[in-house]
């Protein structure tokens, strides 16, 4: 079942212009996918969400715009070009690449499917030690002892287990000849740190602070599916937040806190999350956990905190030479002295907006039976909050005719400027009713030729299918009230 949803959500997803395979007419691009005129609106207001939630409803985060390209140095220090890689196995068959980790994740799943449970933990236990000691070989020996099979050739004709890195590169400069390699970036938490002195002093900010930032990251995934959840292209909301050394434990504890509760704001269940620790921390992290979804194939990462030490801090100022420190003129009750210069601590909370956006058109699908006898039918309804849908309103004047679509335009206008609106005048209202629901807009609104005497229209509303008659200078009021950020954000 809920392999076929899925499916469902994938075509709706095309078939209603949210997302659109990249360069389609060539026959696409392997994990490139492209928004499409509802895909885009949906995704800026789930950029939106994220924004308020960290930037505006906080005195002491402010928000960043850095570009993609950076030194190449950062991606030294970073630890990225010596250590940002995933290890790949081939089927020399199939010729097909494959993440090695990935390939007995599966099985491990298969068993837990099958009932037996004791292989899936031996070989969770396993597989977490070939990890966390990077024995590549003993990553091999489990694919050969659990029989894992290429699911393309079926042959178990596999090569040794290498290191693959994930940055793409390119060149910037006008010849190759001595035109500097640098990289597309694959996180934007480096944007952040080779700012904070930048914000720090320019925004007189006091740690505790965060700086937040959203853009477009870039990995070149080994195997990329499952449609938006794992992308060569694709977009990151960070917030790194700088903190006195020692204090990581509880700021870890409040930030994974305050994250789970935004997930759950959006009204989809409490049951469709939870958390999932590390065991193999990243080179930067004393911490980390993840907020996983159920997405239909099962509980993902959909965001990652991550208690990050001053690790990135403090390569930048061994390999830039410019102090990353910040002088602290609190009291240390300990000592009674001010706690001085130090180089911060930082939690970080890293979302994917994709996955993000995946989640939410999956956890909205609903296909519905309505009506009774003859009139029995489904409808397919994309239950979003008001807040993300695409549109907030559609207009539709009842005919094409004596003077309705100018009373629905005229409507619409005034509505235009504060909410996006829909307007549609083809098809029988039902229909058109249909369509909206397909899209997730929340309020229809129908001109009739009442409207033209008493100046009032037939509201309906997505979730419940009921209809009211309002008057028209009530529209507005009505979708305020329901559309209001207050309602995610407090
Ligand atoms: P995964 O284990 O799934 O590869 P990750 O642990 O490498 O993810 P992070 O480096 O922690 O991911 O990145 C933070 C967030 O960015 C992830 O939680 C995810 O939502 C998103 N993300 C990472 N890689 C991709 C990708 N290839 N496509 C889409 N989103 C991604």
């Amino acid at each position: 079942m809920s392999e076929e949803l899925f499916k469902k959500v994938v075509s709706h997803a095309k078939e209603y212009g949210f997302v659109f395979p990249s360069s389609e007419i060539y026959d696409g691009l392997g994990a490139v996918y492209d928004y499409g005129q509802n895909g885009a609106e949906l995704k800026n207001n789930l950029r939106t969400y994220w924004w308020k939630s960290m930037v505006q409803m906080h005195d002491n985060i402010v928000g960043i715009d850095a570009a993609i390209f950076m030194h190449p140095q950062v991606w030294k220090a970073s630890g990225h070009i010596d250590g940002f890689s995933d290890p790949m196995i081939d089927n020399k068959d199939s010729k097909k690449r494959y993440r090695a980790d990935q390939l007995l994740e599966d099985k491990i799943s298969r068993y837990e499917k099958d009932g037996k449970t004791n292989k899936a933990q031996d070989l969770q236990a396993a597989l977490d030690k070939a990890l966390t000691e990077n024995d590549l070989p003993a990553l091999k020996e489990l694919i050969i002892a659990h029989e894992i099979a290429c699911p393309i050739s079926g042959t178990r004709n596999w090569t040794d287990v290498r290191q693959f890195n994930l940055m793409f590169s390119t060149e910037m400069g006008a010849m190759a000849d001595g035109a500097d390699k640098v990289y597309l970036r694959p996180e934007t938490a480096q944007g952040i740190f080779v700012n904070f002195l930048n914000v720090q002093k320019t925004g007189r900010m006091k740690i505790p602070f965060g700086i937040a930032q959203t853009g477009k990251a870039f990995r070149n995934e080994i195997i990329a599916r499952q449609f938006i959840m794992r992308m060569r292209e694709f977009e990151q909301m960070e917030m790194q937040f700088f903190i006195r050394p020692g204090t990581q434990k509880v700021w870890y504890a409040h930030w994974k806190e305050a994250r789970i509760k935004w997930h759950e704001k959006l009204g989809f269940g409490k049951e469709m999350y939870r958390f999932h620790d590390h065991v193999k921390l990243a080179h930067y992290a004393d911490a980390a956990v993840d907020i996983e979804f159920a997405f239909p194939f099962g509980f993902k990462e959909l965001e990652g905190i991550h208690s990050r030490t001053d690790f990135d801090l403090r390569n930048h100022q061994e390999l830039s030479g410019k102090k990353m420190q910040y002088f602290d003129n609190d009291i240390d009750e300990a000592t009674g002295k001010p706690f001085g210069n130090y180089i911060p601590y930082v939690i970080e909370t890293s979302i994917g907006l994709d996955r993000l956006f995946l989640a939410t058109l999956c956890a909205s699908y609903k296909e519905e039976e309505i009506g009774e006898g003859d009139k029995k039918d489904t409808r397919v309804v994309l239950s979003l909050p008001p807040q993300l849908a695409p549109y907030k309103v559609a207009v539709f004047p009842l005919t094409k005719k004596d003077g309705l679509p100018e009373k629905a335009e005229q409507i619409m206008n005034d509505l235009k400027a504060d909410y996006t609106c829909f307007y549609e005048e083809k098809d029988a209202i039902g229909k058109r009713y249909r369509r909206q629901d397909a899209l997730g807009t929340p309020f229809c609104i129908t001109v009739d030729h009442d409207t033209l005497q008493d100046q009032t229209v037939t509201i309906r509303y997505r979730d419940t299918m009921q209809q009211e008659r309002i008057p028209a200078n009530k529209i507005s009021e009505i979708i305020a009230a329901q559309t209001s950020w207050k309602k995610l954000l407090q």
